[in-house]
Protein backbone atom coordinates (compact mmCIF):
# COMPACT_ATOMS: atom_id res chain seq x y z
CA UNK A 1 0.00 0.00 0.00
CA UNK A 2 1.12 3.57 -1.27
CA UNK A 3 -0.06 5.18 1.84
CA UNK A 4 -1.14 4.04 5.54
CA UNK A 5 -3.01 7.40 6.88
CA UNK A 6 -4.74 9.52 4.52
CA UNK A 7 -6.91 12.64 4.83
CA UNK A 8 -9.73 13.02 2.39
CA UNK A 9 -11.31 16.28 2.17
CA UNK A 10 -14.82 16.88 0.15
CA UNK A 11 -15.81 19.90 -0.97
CA UNK A 12 -19.28 21.75 -0.72
CA UNK A 13 -20.29 20.88 -4.72
CA UNK A 14 -19.25 16.68 -3.63
CA UNK A 15 -21.48 16.56 -0.46
CA UNK A 16 -24.15 18.73 -1.73
CA UNK A 17 -26.79 18.92 -4.23
CA UNK A 18 -27.17 22.74 -6.07
CA UNK A 19 -29.44 23.65 -3.78
CA UNK A 20 -27.56 22.60 -0.70
CA UNK A 21 -29.48 19.51 -0.03
CA UNK A 22 -27.32 16.67 0.76
CA UNK A 23 -26.48 14.33 -2.25
CA UNK A 24 -27.33 11.39 0.14
CA UNK A 25 -26.47 8.93 -2.82
CA UNK A 26 -22.92 10.29 -3.26
CA UNK A 27 -22.31 10.50 0.76
CA UNK A 28 -23.69 6.51 1.08
CA UNK A 29 -20.97 5.69 -1.05
CA UNK A 30 -18.15 8.16 0.19
CA UNK A 31 -19.26 6.41 3.83
CA UNK A 32 -19.10 2.83 2.32
CA UNK A 33 -15.55 3.25 0.49
CA UNK A 34 -14.43 4.82 3.37
CA UNK A 35 -15.06 2.50 5.59
CA UNK A 36 -14.24 -0.50 2.88
CA UNK A 37 -10.53 1.36 2.90
CA UNK A 38 -10.14 1.50 6.66
CA UNK A 39 -11.34 -2.06 6.91
CA UNK A 40 -8.27 -2.64 4.85
CA UNK A 41 -6.19 -1.32 7.43
CA UNK A 42 -6.05 2.45 5.99
CA UNK A 43 -6.20 5.24 8.92
CA UNK A 44 -8.64 7.58 7.19
CA UNK A 45 -9.44 11.25 8.40
CA UNK A 46 -12.37 13.22 6.61
CA UNK A 47 -12.67 16.63 6.48
CA UNK A 48 -15.92 17.62 5.20
CA UNK A 49 -17.36 21.07 4.01
CA UNK A 50 -21.22 21.42 3.21
CA UNK A 51 -22.88 22.73 6.77
CA UNK A 52 -23.41 26.27 5.41
CA UNK A 53 -24.77 24.44 2.24
CA UNK A 54 -26.96 22.15 3.73
CA UNK A 55 -28.21 24.68 6.79
CA UNK A 56 -29.15 26.86 4.00
CA UNK A 57 -31.36 24.01 2.32
CA UNK A 58 -32.93 23.64 5.47
CA UNK A 59 -33.75 27.08 6.01
CA UNK A 60 -35.17 27.55 2.92
CA UNK A 61 -33.10 29.94 1.78
CA UNK A 62 -31.97 30.26 -2.12
CA UNK A 63 -28.46 30.96 -1.13
CA UNK A 64 -26.02 31.42 1.37
CA UNK A 65 -26.91 34.52 3.94
CA UNK A 66 -25.30 37.72 3.51
CA UNK A 67 -25.53 38.38 7.34
CA UNK A 68 -22.25 36.97 9.57
CA UNK A 69 -24.46 35.71 12.16
CA UNK A 70 -27.41 34.35 9.86
CA UNK A 71 -24.50 32.83 7.73
CA UNK A 72 -23.30 30.90 11.27
CA UNK A 73 -26.43 30.20 11.99
CA UNK A 74 -27.03 28.17 8.68
CA UNK A 75 -23.77 26.83 10.21
CA UNK A 76 -24.82 25.35 12.76
CA UNK A 77 -28.22 24.14 11.73
CA UNK A 78 -26.34 22.47 8.84
CA UNK A 79 -23.62 21.02 10.64
CA UNK A 80 -26.09 19.27 12.99
CA UNK A 81 -27.79 17.46 9.74
CA UNK A 82 -24.97 16.65 7.71
CA UNK A 83 -23.49 14.55 10.97
CA UNK A 84 -26.50 12.88 11.05
CA UNK A 85 -26.56 11.65 7.39
CA UNK A 86 -22.62 10.97 8.19
CA UNK A 87 -23.44 8.58 11.25
CA UNK A 88 -26.19 6.90 10.10
CA UNK A 89 -24.71 6.05 6.81
CA UNK A 90 -21.24 5.12 8.41
CA UNK A 91 -23.04 3.24 11.18
CA UNK A 92 -24.80 1.49 8.66
CA UNK A 93 -21.26 0.13 7.55
CA UNK A 94 -20.26 -1.18 11.57
CA UNK A 95 -18.29 2.12 11.51
CA UNK A 96 -17.55 4.52 14.23
CA UNK A 97 -17.37 8.10 13.64
CA UNK A 98 -16.52 11.21 15.59
CA UNK A 99 -16.94 14.92 15.15
CA UNK A 100 -14.48 17.25 15.51
CA UNK A 101 -14.78 20.72 14.83
CA UNK A 102 -11.40 23.59 14.66
CA UNK A 103 -10.66 27.27 14.63
CA UNK A 104 -8.11 29.17 13.32
CA UNK A 105 -6.67 29.62 16.87
CA UNK A 106 -5.83 26.26 16.57
CA UNK A 107 -2.37 26.89 15.03
CA UNK A 108 -1.17 28.62 17.71
CA UNK A 109 -2.85 26.94 20.99
CA UNK A 110 0.20 24.62 21.76
CA UNK A 111 -2.03 23.43 24.22
CA UNK A 112 -5.04 22.99 22.30
CA UNK A 113 -3.08 21.25 18.72
CA UNK A 114 -1.73 18.97 21.52
CA UNK A 115 -5.37 17.90 22.41
CA UNK A 116 -6.70 17.76 18.75
CA UNK A 117 -3.29 15.30 18.16
CA UNK A 118 -4.30 13.34 20.68
CA UNK A 119 -8.34 13.23 19.84
CA UNK A 120 -6.86 12.18 16.15
CA UNK A 121 -4.62 9.71 17.32
CA UNK A 122 -6.78 8.12 19.77
CA UNK A 123 -10.05 7.95 17.72
CA UNK A 124 -7.88 6.06 14.81
CA UNK A 125 -6.52 3.95 17.34
CA UNK A 126 -10.24 2.75 17.82
CA UNK A 127 -10.73 2.25 14.04
CA UNK A 128 -12.96 5.36 14.21
CA UNK A 129 -13.03 8.06 11.06
CA UNK A 130 -12.49 11.51 12.65
CA UNK A 131 -14.83 13.76 10.53
CA UNK A 132 -13.41 16.96 10.69
CA UNK A 133 -15.01 20.72 9.81
CA UNK A 134 -14.02 24.39 10.52
CA UNK A 135 -16.35 25.50 13.84
CA UNK A 136 -17.99 27.86 11.81
CA UNK A 137 -20.27 29.52 14.42
CA UNK A 138 -17.38 30.43 16.72
CA UNK A 139 -15.04 31.76 13.85
CA UNK A 140 -14.94 35.38 13.43
CA UNK A 141 -14.03 36.96 9.63
CA UNK A 142 -10.83 37.94 11.22
CA UNK A 143 -9.76 34.51 12.28
CA UNK A 144 -11.12 31.85 10.27
CA UNK A 145 -9.80 29.19 7.73
CA UNK A 146 -12.52 30.12 5.64
CA UNK A 147 -12.16 27.31 3.05
CA UNK A 148 -11.69 23.74 3.63
CA UNK A 149 -8.47 22.81 1.50
CA UNK A 150 -6.30 24.97 3.82
CA UNK A 151 -7.99 23.48 7.13
CA UNK A 152 -7.26 19.78 5.50
CA UNK A 153 -4.18 20.68 5.09
CA UNK A 154 -3.68 21.38 8.49
CA UNK A 155 -5.24 18.88 9.60
CA UNK A 156 -3.22 16.75 7.58
CA UNK A 157 0.10 17.89 9.20
CA UNK A 158 -1.53 17.33 12.32
CA UNK A 159 -1.89 13.80 11.84
CA UNK A 160 1.43 13.60 10.11
CA UNK A 161 -0.76 11.77 7.61
CA UNK A 162 0.92 10.18 4.42
CA UNK A 163 -1.44 12.08 2.06
CA UNK A 164 -3.89 14.25 1.57
CA UNK A 165 -6.58 13.80 -1.08
CA UNK A 166 -9.36 16.95 -2.34
CA UNK A 167 -11.79 15.34 -3.87
CA UNK A 168 -13.88 18.21 -5.97
CA UNK A 169 -16.33 18.88 -8.87
CA UNK A 170 -13.32 18.87 -11.26
CA UNK A 171 -10.98 15.96 -12.37
CA UNK A 172 -7.73 17.76 -11.28
CA UNK A 173 -5.72 20.96 -11.98
CA UNK A 174 -5.71 22.28 -15.37
CA UNK A 175 -3.62 24.51 -17.49
CA UNK A 176 -6.60 27.23 -16.83
CA UNK A 177 -10.35 27.42 -15.04
CA UNK A 178 -12.06 25.20 -17.80
CA UNK A 179 -15.26 26.67 -16.76
CA UNK A 180 -14.03 30.04 -18.53
CA UNK A 181 -11.53 28.44 -21.26
CA UNK A 182 -12.84 24.68 -22.51
CA UNK A 183 -9.70 23.88 -24.38
CA UNK A 184 -7.78 23.66 -20.93
CA UNK A 185 -5.75 20.90 -20.25
CA UNK A 186 -5.05 18.25 -17.49
CA UNK A 187 -2.28 18.93 -15.46
CA UNK A 188 -1.51 14.93 -13.70
CA UNK A 189 1.74 15.89 -11.89
CA UNK A 190 2.78 19.10 -9.80
CA UNK A 191 6.31 19.48 -8.88
CA UNK A 192 6.26 22.31 -7.22
CA UNK A 193 2.72 24.52 -6.41
CA UNK A 194 4.22 27.77 -6.71
CA UNK A 195 4.40 26.78 -11.05
CA UNK A 196 1.07 26.29 -11.02
CA UNK A 197 -0.95 29.77 -8.61
CA UNK A 198 -1.02 31.50 -11.73
CA UNK A 199 -3.56 28.55 -13.49
CA UNK A 200 -6.36 29.13 -10.49
CA UNK A 201 -8.85 31.44 -10.34
CA UNK A 202 -11.25 31.64 -7.25
CA UNK A 203 -14.49 29.22 -6.82
CA UNK A 204 -17.76 30.76 -8.84
CA UNK A 205 -19.71 27.85 -7.02
CA UNK A 206 -22.80 29.69 -5.30
CA UNK A 207 -22.72 27.88 -2.25
CA UNK A 208 -19.14 26.68 -2.09
CA UNK A 209 -15.57 29.18 -0.93
CA UNK A 210 -12.64 27.96 -2.05
CA UNK A 211 -11.67 27.08 -5.45
CA UNK A 212 -8.62 25.99 -6.89
CA UNK A 213 -6.34 29.14 -5.31
CA UNK A 214 -6.86 27.26 -1.65
CA UNK A 215 -6.48 23.90 -3.14
CA UNK A 216 -2.86 24.48 -4.27
CA UNK A 217 -2.34 26.45 -1.65
CA UNK A 218 -3.31 23.75 0.23
CA UNK A 219 -1.04 21.52 -1.46
CA UNK A 220 1.83 24.37 -0.44
CA UNK A 221 1.07 23.81 3.00
CA UNK A 222 1.25 19.86 3.08
CA UNK A 223 4.37 19.56 0.83
CA UNK A 224 6.35 21.72 3.63
CA UNK A 225 6.02 18.28 5.71
CA UNK A 226 6.49 15.70 2.97
CA UNK A 227 2.98 15.37 2.28
CA UNK A 228 1.65 14.79 -1.02
CA UNK A 229 -1.53 15.84 -2.08
CA UNK A 230 -4.02 14.66 -4.41
CA UNK A 231 -6.96 16.81 -6.01
CA UNK A 232 -9.21 14.23 -7.97
CA UNK A 233 -13.35 14.19 -9.26
CA UNK A 234 -15.34 13.61 -5.83
CA UNK A 235 -18.85 12.64 -8.29
CA UNK A 236 -18.33 8.74 -7.71
CA UNK A 237 -16.14 8.55 -4.42
CA UNK A 238 -15.45 4.82 -5.94
CA UNK A 239 -12.32 7.36 -7.44
CA UNK A 240 -10.95 6.63 -4.36
CA UNK A 241 -9.92 3.02 -4.60
CA UNK A 242 -8.07 4.36 -7.54
CA UNK A 243 -6.26 6.95 -5.95
CA UNK A 244 -4.89 4.51 -3.25
CA UNK A 245 -4.43 1.74 -4.42
CA UNK A 246 -4.01 2.12 -8.30
CA UNK A 247 -0.66 2.90 -9.73
CA UNK A 248 -1.80 5.51 -12.04
CA UNK A 249 -3.17 8.88 -10.39
CA UNK A 250 -7.06 9.99 -11.82
CA UNK A 251 -6.21 13.18 -11.47
CA UNK A 252 -3.93 15.76 -10.33
CA UNK A 253 -0.44 14.56 -7.98
CA UNK A 254 1.25 17.27 -6.64
CA UNK A 255 4.59 15.80 -5.73
CA UNK A 256 6.87 16.89 -2.58
P1 LIG B 1 -15.12 22.46 -4.00
O1 LIG B 1 -16.52 22.80 -3.57
O2 LIG B 1 -14.98 21.04 -4.44
O3 LIG B 1 -14.06 22.86 -3.02
P2 LIG B 1 -14.59 24.77 -5.69
O4 LIG B 1 -15.77 25.29 -6.46
O5 LIG B 1 -14.12 25.51 -4.51
O6 LIG B 1 -14.86 23.24 -5.38
O7 LIG B 1 -13.33 24.65 -6.69
C1 LIG B 1 -13.37 23.91 -7.90
C2 LIG B 1 -13.55 24.84 -9.08
O8 LIG B 1 -12.35 25.58 -9.31
C3 LIG B 1 -13.76 24.16 -10.41
O9 LIG B 1 -15.10 23.77 -10.61
C4 LIG B 1 -13.31 25.20 -11.44
O10 LIG B 1 -14.38 25.94 -11.96
C5 LIG B 1 -12.46 26.16 -10.61
N1 LIG B 1 -11.14 26.36 -11.19
C6 LIG B 1 -10.51 27.57 -11.28
N2 LIG B 1 -9.32 27.45 -11.88
C7 LIG B 1 -9.15 26.14 -12.19
C8 LIG B 1 -8.10 25.37 -12.81
N3 LIG B 1 -6.96 25.95 -13.24
N4 LIG B 1 -8.26 24.02 -12.92
C9 LIG B 1 -9.38 23.43 -12.47
N5 LIG B 1 -10.41 24.09 -11.90
C10 LIG B 1 -10.31 25.44 -11.74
Amino acid sequence: MKWKRIVVKVGTSTVCHKNGAPDLRRLEKLCRTLTDLKNMGLEIILVTSGAIGVGTNKMHLSQRPESIAKRQAAAAIGQCELMRVYDRFFMDYGCLSGQILLTKGITEDTKGRENVIATLGALLEMEAIPIVNENDSVATEEIVYGDNDTLSAVVAQFANADVLILLSDIDGLYDKDPSIDPSAKLISVVKNPEDVIHMASDSNTKLGTGGMVTKISAAKIARTQGIPTVLANGKDPGILYDIILEDEIPGTLFEV
